[in-house]
């Protein structure tokens, strides 16, 4: 398969039979049909796993209802936080493991896997668990008249919606899955999760740890599919609420299925076409080091990252040659291997995509550097930078999810925030500047759910995360996670 080690413990998952996890259980039917999971640093297939039947999808839904009226309500909102912490320790404790099993997966260089993928999903589920027992409502005075003597008071209590299902897609599966099932478990939702077909095995095994935290069954469930599992869990009356993340067009589907199945409310976390602006005054070696390290962490492969850099003319020169220089001496390699900084794109479908994006760039753009398939076993293609043919270019509009940024100088910051907000997207920006008061004079005109300065693509669990325009509906973490998961019920009482 590869020189490079796998622990044991990770070559003896793989070479389970592969299915769901159900009602505490690890389940298969092995007359569904499987569909393979390939290592993307070697395109070998490493494993194989049962797509979900449509009694497999029923008895999920069934689990997760089970618990939510029972074991998970009658668990206290203490112990609930205490649970999520225990999950979160045996994720640390196991983190070498799942590391390599959703690098083995997905592509994701090893140290990312260890240092982000699996770290933050700790840091981010040791958040929520803190969450537990300060879920509140409010208290109100009515003002409404008094005949007798009469009184009224009034409060609204926070109550978890229900059964959630939780869509994620295969760029970073366990964290946000994490974000999804910490978000349904400490607000008293259960949940069922689909991930990607491409990462379909780590959050499987992360149920597992579920169970060994202390978690009741069935209130954390895993069924793995194609995207017609998704629309099944979608159109399931006993599904309360989506939380999806992925694409533009897939997202828009969900939403209009959700809706239209049962008024289900639905949170979607989408694509972006994100804007890095230079102002005059930028240190050049920081961008640089700033474009490396936030726009082609995990190859591009990240919703958050800037892909469109708008950077003033007069810094244009320097940085696209420094920028050329530093993405030329990363090192490339199979993702297992922890001297790699840049490992392979996901899937043979993405570097597809992707391919056509670099045919597209050569034949009409000024490519500064990179633009090919690196030569080897794999899904490698080489960090790219672009120069866009004016603010219509069409590499400037387009979500490509890969190693491509494409740059375009300004000279005029008015003209620069039109050319920010010229976008069908608004997940994320950033400013590079060291004039915070003009930073502070742009931030408010940007259409964008994250304004970064000096620094893109960072998420912290204690700042609220999505998008505004086409890139979604709703925020993750921070606070602003409870509204969509709990059913805000009001009281008034006479007396
Ligand atoms: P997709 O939208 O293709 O898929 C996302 C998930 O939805 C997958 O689990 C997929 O299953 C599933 N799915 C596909 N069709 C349906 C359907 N009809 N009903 C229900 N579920 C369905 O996205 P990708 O996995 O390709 O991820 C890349 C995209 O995700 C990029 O556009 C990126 O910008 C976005 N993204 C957004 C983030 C954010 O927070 N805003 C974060 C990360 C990524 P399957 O894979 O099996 O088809």
């Amino acid at each position: 398969m590869t020189d490079i080690q796998l622990l044991p413990a990770v070559q003896a998952f793989l070479a389970r039979e592969h299915g769901h996890f159900i009602d505490g259980q690890y389940q298969v039917d092995s007359l569904t049909p499987a569909f393979a999971v390939v290592d993307p640093s070697t395109a070998l297939t490493v494993a194989s796993v049962h797509e979900a039947s449509a009694a497999e999808v029923e008895s999920a839904v069934a689990g997760a209802a089970k618990a939510f009226k029972g074991s998970w309500a009658q668990t206290l909102p203490y112990v609930k936080g205490v649970l999520l912490n225990k999950l979160a320790d045996l994720i640390e404790a196991n983190g070498d493991e799942l590391a390599q099993l959703e690098t083995v997966c997905s592509g994701k260089s090893i140290n990312l896997a260890r240092g982000l993928e699996i770290a933050q999903s700790v840091v981010f589920l040791r958040y929520f668990a803190g969450w537990a027992t300060k879920i509140t409502g409010e208290t109100m005075t009515p003002s409404l008249p008094s005949f007798a003597g009469e009184q009224y008071t009034a409060f609204t209590r926070r109550e978890p919606v229900g059964v959630v299902a939780g869509i994620v897609p295969w760029n970073f599966s366990v964290m946000i899955g994490i974000w999804k099932i910490a978000s349904a478990l400490v607000t008293g939702c259960t949940v069922v999760i689909k991930p990607s077909e491409f990462t379909p095995l780590t959050l499987l095994r992360i149920a597992e740890l579920a169970i060994e935290a202390g978690i009741p069954a069935g209130v954390f469930n895993v069924l793995n599919g194609r995207g017609s599992i998704g629309q099944q869990l979608i159109e399931h009356p006993l599904v309360r609420k989506v939380a999806f993340t992925g694409s533009v067009p897939t997202g828009l589907a969900v939403g209009r299925a959700a809706m239209a199945a049962n008024l289900t409310r639905a949170t979607l976390e989408l694509g972006g076409k994100n804007a890095a602006a230079f102002l005059a005054d930028a240190n050049v070696d920081g961008a640089v080091a700033g474009i490396v390290q936030t726009a082609f962490v995990h190859q591009g492969q990240v919703c958050a990252a800037p892909e469109r850099l708008y950077v003033h003319r007069s810094l244009v020169a320097e940085l696209t040659e420094k920028l050329g220089k530093a993405l030329g001496q990363l090192r490339i390699g199979n993702a297992l291997d922890a001297e790699t900084q840049f490992g392979p794109l996901a899937n043979s479908v993405h570097f597809e995509k992707i391919l056509g994006f670099f045919r597209r760039a050569h034949a009409s753009n000024h490519v500064v550097c990179g633009g090919r398939a690196v030569e080897r076993a794999g899904y490698f293609v080489e960090p790219t930078v672009v120069m866009a043919n004016g603010a219509d270019d069409p590499l400037l509009h387009e979500e490509t999810f890969g190693p491509i940024v494409c740059v375009l100088p300004f000279d005029d910051e008015q003209q620069l925030v039109e050319w920010m907000n010229d976008s069908p997207y608004g997940l994320t920006a950033s400013l590079w500047t060291n004039d915070l008061s003009k930073a502070l004079r742009l931030i408010p005109q940007i259409e964008a759910g994250t304004v970064w300065v000096n620094m893109h693509t960072f998420l912290d669990p204690s700042v609220p995360f999505g998008g505004s325009k086409a890139s979604g509906v709703g925020r993750e973490f921070g606070s602003a996670f409870i509204e969509d998961y709990t059913e805000l019920k009001s009281v008034m009482i006479r007396y």
